[in-house]
């Protein structure tokens, strides 16, 4: 995830805007700005478009992950749609947990 500069103010009521995680949107949550007055917010553009391109990949096809030899481990290719979504740039480490047959990928 990144972080951005909040440099600008609401523009609803002119109140300072503060970097946050956890707006809600279609059950996603988003990053994004939020007044600290009204509570206005402004999500992440890039977020709002994998979140739609990703529900309608959904609808159609089984979401797959391919796995490549990587060195001494494996690297996991996911649709960048997914990554949108969630806000996963490239370098980012992730924490992963594992569950019977489940890995989980925290975002
Ligand atoms: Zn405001």
């Amino acid at each position: 995830m990144k972080k951005k500069a909040v440099s600008h103010s609401c523009t609803e009521c002119g109140g300072k805007m503060a970097y946050v995680e956890d707006i809600k949107f279609r059950g996603y949550l988003l990053e994004g700005l939020r007044c600290k007055k009204c509570g206005e917010e402004e999500m992440d553009l890039e977020q709002v478009g994998g979140i739609v391109r990703l529900e309608r990949m959904k609808k159609k096809e089984t979401l797959m992950a391919k796995a490549y030899k990587s060195g001494n481990s494996m690297s996991l290719r996911i649709p960048m749609a997914l990554a949108k979504a969630f806000g996963i740039e490239p370098g980012e480490e992730l924490p992963i947990t594992t569950k019977g047959h489940t890995i989980e990928i925290l975002a």
